[in-house]
């Protein structure tokens, strides 16, 4: 048997803002950060999860705060950056993982629907990253942004959620630009079809042909939300240090 890895200690001293931290691929980054020595400050909507991400972070032996904030609103933002600062003082890393996914015939979408997963994935992504940046300056810190793999090949029945993500990418990239010469670092990270609550039970309109929609992966077995938060450490870490403005697909090849 192959002995366990010895801990990275790669956020040792680092501060990581994490957003979507109740559940799936927040709530595995979390877990991947705390291990590897980081403290954290857990956002989500969902007020029980979000206390127990921050507590499994504790009894890992990191320092975890919870907070519930809504990212697609900018007072609750204001508020989730304030909590950081005063509870740690700095924030090093922002992972913006929160995320929601509806599926419906483009034709038929409510416009409502259309606001609300533009306004939670990509207003709320803007919104966290502008929040942060004053910090992130003064850390020469990093951004890690979800993305999928929707942003680059069509997923039917997901024009918004593909639009929101697509979004994410030319948002990331513009930051990365823009930001990098002040030593800060922007990037994302597309999954393929991940096995989180979000996936679950899936709601797919009448009609829709699910032949469309399959994307099989020759490594369906890893589609654990651990994989793409152990990509998600790996671009927030000293590790990427010359990564700057890329998204990184981790989907098993389903797209190829
Ligand atoms: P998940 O298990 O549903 O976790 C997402 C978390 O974000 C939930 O706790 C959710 O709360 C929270 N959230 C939703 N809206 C929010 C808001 N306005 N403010 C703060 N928190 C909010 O989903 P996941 O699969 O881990 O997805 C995480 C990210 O990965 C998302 O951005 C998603 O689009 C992306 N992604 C997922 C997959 C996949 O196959 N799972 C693939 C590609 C990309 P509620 O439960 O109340 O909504």
């Amino acid at each position: 048997m192959s002995k366990p890895l010895a801990p990275l200690g790669r956020f040792d001293g680092k501060v990581v803002l994490v957003t979507g931290a109740a559940s799936g691929i927040g709530a595995a980054t979390v877990e991947r950060i705390a291990r590897e020595g980081g403290t954290l400050l857990c956002a989500d909507l969902q007020a029980d999860a979000v206390r127990a991400s921050a507590k499994r972070a504790v009894e890992l032996g990191a320092s975890a705060e919870a907070i519930v904030s809504d990212v697609s609103d900018p007072v609750q933002v204001a508020a989730s950056v304030a909590a950081c600062i005063d509870h740690f003082g700095r924030i090093d890393v922002l992972c913006n993982i929160a995320g929601i996914l509806r599926f419906d015939h483009t034709h038929e979408m409510p416009l409502a629907d259309w606001n609300q997963i533009i306004g939670v994935n990509l207003t709320g992504t803007f919104l966290m990253c502008q929040a942060a940046l004053p910090h992130l300056l003064e850390t020469r810190g990093n951004i890690v942004n979800t993305s999928s793999t929707s942003a680059l090949k069509g997923l039917p029945y997901a024009a918004a959620y593909g639009a929101s993500k697509a979004g994410v990418l030319a948002l990331t990239a513009a930051i990365a630009t823009e930001y990098g010469r002040k030593g800060v670092r922007a990037n994302a990270v597309c999954p393929g079809s991940i096995t989180t609550p979000m996936t679950s039970q899936p709601s797919f309109p009448e009609g829709a042909n699910m032949r469309l929609v399959m994307r099989h992966s020759p490594l369906d077995e890893f589609r654990g939300p651990e994989t793409v938060a152990s990509l998600i450490a790996f671009l927030a870490s000293d590790d990427a240090v010359h990564i700057n403005g890329e998204h990184v697909r981790v989907d098993g090849a389903s797209l190829s």
